[in-house]
């Protein structure tokens, strides 16, 4: 995530989300960023809580990191 990278490694130039709204942190890019729409309807049909995406059990953490790995995104 940039927001993590930028302020704790102080790599890249910004935090930001490309899609301008706000820092790229775990809760937009899995819960509402709109580059992600279709390929989060994809992965979750329902609505689903960042809780069980981070922290449900081992399903959803799979489910969570295929997501990461197609948005190349590190979480
Ligand atoms: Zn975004």
């Amino acid at each position: 995530m940039n927001h993590h990278i930028f302020t704790k490694f102080k790599i890249g130039s910004t935090d930001q989300c490309p899609c301008a709204a706000g820092a790229m942190t775990a809760e937009p890019i899995l819960q509402t960023c709109p580059l992600n729409k279709f390929l989060r309807k994809r992965f979750w049909s329902q609505p689903t809580s960042l809780q069980n995406k981070l922290f449900g059990c081992l399903d959803d953490l799979r489910r969570t990191a295929t997501f990461a790995r197609e948005t190349q995104t590190t979480i």
